[in-house]
Order: structure tokens, then C-alpha cells, then sequence
């Protein structure tokens, strides 16, 4: 895994050109490297954990790009799920084990077969879409309209009101485990009042200003976590039944402690797991980085 958070490292060069030179990719197609994927988004893995990838690329293959070395990489989907018994692994945990490249792929793979398994008719008309551009567009023969691939923009934010951290923790959780406030933008909304209004409606905490660090792509199915750092008034977080389950104020040493305490499955306080950006803001804000 790289040394921030996942997803990010040794992407591909997507190759945007190629993906309109059908000659070259179907050459490309006959020696790829191709990941599978299952109904359920799985990865079937050999012996060692890694990805067991196919060489080449049935025609209905998604494009996704090149590697440093040359070598073209697609994405394809089975129809079905792997029987139990197949030895698999889905993303969270690849993204723990496998190596930054591979997981990048992975990811990218996963979001671009999930928009299309979810977009196969036209939203205007119906019709089914005819994939074009190595799987990147969707054209639809009866109405004309052309879909593209999406993410869903999400904002997640440290927010400090100075001294301490806000986190909050959603009923389900591993017990005492706390997060970053995170939440998708919705229509009309800038960055910036999305955070206000996640923030407000999570825990009545007041954001007074924020400010852009990083972003994430995160692909549990398709989102985009735009990560920033707030600054907040100090009031009593409060929390509604269907946001959190609890939002609360954690101190510097507190947070500290829980980064250093991670293997302790007693530790008062559980962070984010390493792959993901929430866990980067908090070291972030414990670096004294501020809105
Ligand atoms: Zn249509």
C-alpha cells in the first residue's frame, strides 16, 4: 500500500487516445492482461493472495490503460457470482494486501464495471446502450444520447474546532471505532456547503470555514471523497437517530493514541482503517495542518 491512503499510487495512463482506435486495441486485446470481476465485484486470487489475471481481453472488455511498461490492462465481467468455494477477494481487502498497483487497478475496474452493470438502458428512453469508446461511452441507437462514466462526489472533513477533533461512529460499527464526518453533495450544492450542511445535520456543529487537501477515489460503488479540514465552533455535538450514533470531541493525545494503538483490539479509541483518506485528514490535523 502506498504511504497515504489507497487507490491513488501508479494508476494506469488511461491511453484516453486508444480508446477510439478500435485496429490497435483489438492488437492490444490478444496479449492483455485482463481482471475479472464477478457479479458481486470479487476477484478470483491464486495461491499467494495476488489476482489471478487472464492474458487477453474478450471484445465486450473494458480499456482501462497502460503501464509503466507497456503492457495494456482491460477489466471484464463474469456473469455470475463465484461459487464459495473459488478463493476470491473483494476490494477492502485487497486494498490491505495487494500491492499499491494492483489495488489502483482494481478500483478503477470496479468503478467503471459498475457504472456500466448500472447504466445498461438509456435513462431518457429505455433502450439498451451500445458500449463504444473500449466500454467508456454509452450511445443509445433509439433517442441518441450518450451516457458517460460518473462518480458521485462525496465530501469528507476533519473538523477541529482548535483543540480538539470532531469524529463520529454509525450504529453497526466495530464497538469504539470513529471517523471522519463524511456525506454525498447534493444537487445545487458547492463543496464547501456541503460540509456545513453534513456537518450541521450530523452532530449541530457550526463549520465556520474549510479548506481542499485531497481526494479519493473510492469505489464501494462509485463515489469520490473530496477530503478537507474544517474549522468549527466548540459546541456540544448532539446526534439524530437516523444520522450517527454518536459524534463527540477528541483531543490530540487521544487521537494520537489511537494511531499508535491499532493492532489493540481494547484501545478506547479505533480509528479508520489505513486504506482510506479519513484516516490521512486525522494525521493531517495531528500535523497541525489547519483550515
Ligand atoms: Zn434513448
Amino acid at each position: 500500500m502506498n504511504p497515504f491512503f489507497a487507490f491513488i499510487d501508479q494508476a494506469l495512463d488511461r491511453a484516453d487516445l486508444l480508446r477510439r482506435d478500435s485496429a490497435r486495441l483489438d492488437g492490444l486485446r490478444r496479449t492483455a492482461h485482463c481482471l475479472w470481476l464477478d457479479t458481486h465485484g470479487r476477484v478470483a486470487i491464486r495461491a499467494d493472495g495476488l489476482p489471478q489475471i487472464a492474458r487477453g481481453a474478450p471484445d465486450d472488455a473494458v480499456f482501462l490503460g497502460c503501464a509503466e511498461n507497456g503492457e495494456a490492462w482491460f477489466a471484464a465481467r463474469y456473469d455470475a457470482p463465484f461459487a464459495d468455494d473459488r478463493a476470491h477477494i473483494d476490494l477492502r481487502r485487497a486494498a490491505l494486501q495487494w500491492p499499491a498497483f494492483l489495488s489502483t487497478v482494481y478500483a478503477q475496474a470496479s468503478a467503471v464495471l459498475h457504472w456500466q452493470t448500472s447504466h445498461r438502458f438509456c435513462p431518457a428512453c429505455g433502450t439498451r446502450l451500445d458500449y463504444r469508446n473500449a466500454g467508456w461511452q454509452g450511445d443509445c441507437a433509439a433517442c441518441g444520447r450518450v451516457e458517460y462514466p460518473r462518480s458521485d462526489p462525496a465530501v469528507i472533513v476533519a473538523v477541529s474546532d482548535g483543540e480538539r477533533l470532531l469524529l463520529g461512529r454509525q450504529s453497526g460499527w466495530p464497538a469504539r471505532r470513529y471517523s471522519t464526518l463524511a456525506g454525498f453533495v447534493e444537487p445545487g450544492e458547492s463543496l464547501e456547503q456541503a460540509i456545513v450542511r453534513e456537518v450541521w445535520e450530523e452532530s449541530r456543529v457550526r463549520v465556520l470555514r474549510s479548506r481542499y487537501l485531497a481526494s479519493q477515489p473510492w469505489p464501494f460503488p462509485g463515489a469520490l471523497m473530496l477530503g478537507f479540514i474544517a474549522h468549527a465552533e466548540a459546541d456540544a455535538p448532539q446526534t439524530e437517530q437516523d444520522e450517527l450514533e454518536d459524534a463527540r470531541w477528541f483531543s490530540a493525545a487521544q487521537v494520537q493514541a489511537a494511531l499508535a494503538a491499532d493492532d489493540d483490539e481494547n484501545a478506547p479509541l479505533k480509528l479508520s482503517p489505513p486504506i482510506s483518506i479519513s484516516r490521512w485528514l486525522i494525521t493531517q490535523w495531528l500535523a497541525g495542518v489547519r483550515a
